[in-house]
């Protein structure tokens, strides 16, 4: 084998030799292999397979060509299992088969992306148990240790998500189907739309995939197939069609697919999606593909229903608000009951008085606003929610950091003003809680950078001053720390902490 290969690099050589004789010096570990498929070379790509005529392939483009030809086994043409052998007819090639490199290689390499876990067989299928669903009240104290407000959002999700769940369970009771509880939450950016979805899908263990309405168009354009939504859960489910079938889809940005107004050419992004959605959101089979975006020869297809997954949108609706301010004035100013023109105006939570009317002339369809039955509202965040989020959730921004700097054995710790300083500084964003953490981040900076270099600080505290660029935190030195809390060192004006 290494004489081979000696053989091969001193051929090598003598065809350089004679294309360019001015590189008479170059000596053989000059040159390295270029893969001819992916033109990389062998210090990039590793080592590589040599065939006849010079050609060299990486172990990557060897291992895709094999899996390309094995995908194209679909009528179980090549591969026949051993046992077929010889059982006449069955078999069109009864003596060829194809290798599996990795097994030659002994690695066991070839990653299963592309590859469907079996089904079990029904026998043992794990049911649904309607005992082991989490009743509405314990969905809710989950979500509570996470997400801060928002109370009756997450009421109308636990009850919707406890009622999908018996459904799932149930199959059909009897002659009476209970509808799917598919949901619609309009809110503002950064009110926890996401964080709330991602947040049950953790606590009921199921597969979660989260795509965003605008990337979607009709089949057939520029853009994600409809159906891509289920081929991600698919892949959030490890291709197990059984678990993915229980599984939670979110559609963030909802809103951006309405119908556009004014418009002559073919709606491909807008009202065509909604359109294309409805069998989704109804259930239906669909061939979705496995480990791609989009079908084509190379991957193989995997059948997927999806009447028991559970689909819930979200977006901000911005004009939303107008429409209904428009519809509330109208209404109050006609007749004994009439009151200012302006009354709703000047109304925070304008957004919690939406009706289905509004939604349908922001530019949804009928047919899917019907196929989302459970509609509500998050409330944009107050001040004090701000304050809330930063430090009350289980995995809260602060007690990040303050886990971060405990391993280096510094206490973190923030004055109450400070918060409140932060909040307002995120409330002027106006992007809602994600503010924060660009916030938070920015002066966090120099902290966590000075910090580690002296080894002598054992207490950190923000201070409102720090926050506000007025002043610095109140750094405390760690024997001192510990006997007399008193603060030792006040580092001064905004970037004191490059001081420290
Ligand atoms: P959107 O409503 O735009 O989907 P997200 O859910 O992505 O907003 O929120 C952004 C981040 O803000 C989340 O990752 C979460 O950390 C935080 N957040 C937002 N709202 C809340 C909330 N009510 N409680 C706790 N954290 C929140």
């Amino acid at each position: 084998m290494d004489d081979n290969r000696h053989n091969d690099q001193n051929d090598d050589i003598n065809e350089k030799k004679e294309t360019s004789s001015a590189n008479d010096s170059d000596k053989s570990g000059d040159y390295e292999d270029v893969c001819f498929i992916c033109r990389r070379p062998e210090s990039k790509a590793g080592k590589m397979f040599r065939l006849p005529n010079h050609i060299c392939v990486c172990d990557d483009c060897m291992h895709k060509t094999m899996d390309t030809v094995s995908q194209f086994d679909y009528q179980g043409l090549l591969n026949q299992p051993p046992t077929d052998y010889g059982n006449g007819g069955n078999n069109r090639f009864p003596n060829i088969s194809f290798v599996n490199l990795a097994d030659l290689q002994g690695d066991g390499g070839i990653p299963n992306k592309q590859k469907i876990r079996k089904k079990k067989p029904s026998g043992d299928k794990p049911e649904i148990d309607i005992k082991n669903i989490m009743p509405p009240h314990k969905i809710k104290a989950k979500l509570d240790e996470y997400v801060v407000g928002q109370e009756h959002a997450k009421k109308v999700m636990s009850v919707a998500v406890y009622n999908h769940y018996k459904r799932v369970a149930t199959g059909t009771m009897d002659d009476i189907e209970i509808e799917k509880s598919n949901m619609l939450m309009i809110g503002p950016t950064g009110c926890g739309k996401t964080y709330l979805v991602k947040t049950l899908a953790r606590l009921l263990d199921v597969p979660l995939a989260i795509t965003d309405a605008t990337s979607l168009t009709e089949a057939g354009y520029i853009g994600d197939d409809i159906e891509s939504v289920v081929s991600k859960l698919l892949a959030a489910a490890d291709n197990d069609v059984e678990r993915a079938e229980r599984g939670i889809i979110f559609i963030d940005e909802i809103d951006k697919i309405a119908k556009k107004r004014n418009t002559t050419s073919r709606d491909v992004s807008g009202e065509s999606v909604q359109q294309g959605m409805l069998k989704l959101l109804e259930g239906a089979e669909v061939e979705v593909p496995v480990g791609a975006n989009s079908k084509n020869a190379m991957v193989p297809l995997a059948t997927v229903n999806t009447r028991n997954i559970l689909f819930i949108c979200g977006g901000a609706f911005p004009d939303l608000e107008d429409i209904i301010k428009q519809r509330l004035n109208k209404q109050t100013s006609i007749g004994y009951t009439a009151q200012l023109r302006d009354r709703y105006d000047k109304e925070k939570n304008i957004l919690s008085h939406v009706t289905v009317e509004d939604i349908k002339k922001f530019g949804m369809i009928p047919e899917f606003i019907g196929r989302l039955p459970v509609i509500f509202t998050l409330e944009g965040l107050s001040k004090d929610m701000m304050v809330r989020i930063l430090s009350e959730p289980k995995n809260a921004i602060l007690k990040q950091y303050q886990k971060l700097l405990e391993l280096d054995e510094v206490q973190l710790e923030f004055d109450p003003g400070a918060l409140e300083a932060i909040a307002e500084k995120a409330m002027e964003k106006d992007t809602g809680a994600r503010a924060l953490r660009a916030i938070i981040e920015e002066f966090m900076l120099d902290i966590m950078y000075e910090v580690p270099k002296d080894d002598n600080i054992g207490r950190v505290t923000i201070t409102k001053e720090y926050i506000e660029g007025t002043g610095g935190p109140v750094i405390d030195i760690r024997s001192n720390s510990l006997e007399h809390p008193d603060r030792l060192n006040v580092i001064g004006n905004g970037n004191a902490g490059a001081q420290a």
